[in-house]
């Protein structure tokens, strides 16, 4: 099922791109929750973190590059989250595998 990132991976729609190789693209969340609200997304059309195979572990290490290098490049290297929203119940609402980059101000402590 082709979800709005995939309009975006697919040059359809646009975005604030701040990175993108052949297998991710990153770009300012349209609403953002911090002064610095990035998503990384890999391309591969992947709906959740829990449906990861196995053989494309690699593309988390590739995410936590990217994210390294944005939070220098975006210098909220004092502290920053990297997170990702696994199913509805979690918040997830695009259903395309994506990692929030948030930072830039004193982040709180709830997750609930
Ligand atoms: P989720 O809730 O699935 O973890 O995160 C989806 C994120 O995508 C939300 O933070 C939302 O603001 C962002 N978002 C939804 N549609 C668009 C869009 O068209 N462009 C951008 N840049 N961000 C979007």
């Amino acid at each position: 099922m082709s979800s709005i990132f995939d309009q975006i991976i697919e040059g359809k729609l646009p975005c604030d791109k701040v990175y993108e190789d052949e297998a991710i693209i990153a770009f300012h969340d349209i609403a953002p929750q911090a002064p610095v609200h990035i998503l990384i997304v890999p391309k591969k059309r992947v709906q959740k973190l829990q449906d990861l195979d196995s053989k494309d572990m690699h593309i988390l290490e590739d995410v936590v590059k990217v994210a390294q290098t944005l939070a220098k490049k975006f210098n909220i290297l004092e502290g920053y989250r990297l997170l990702t929203n696994n199913g509805a119940l979690a918040g997830q609402t695009v259903f395309h595998l994506h990692f929030h980059l948030i930072g830039g101000k004193q982040l709180g402590h709830q997750f609930g």
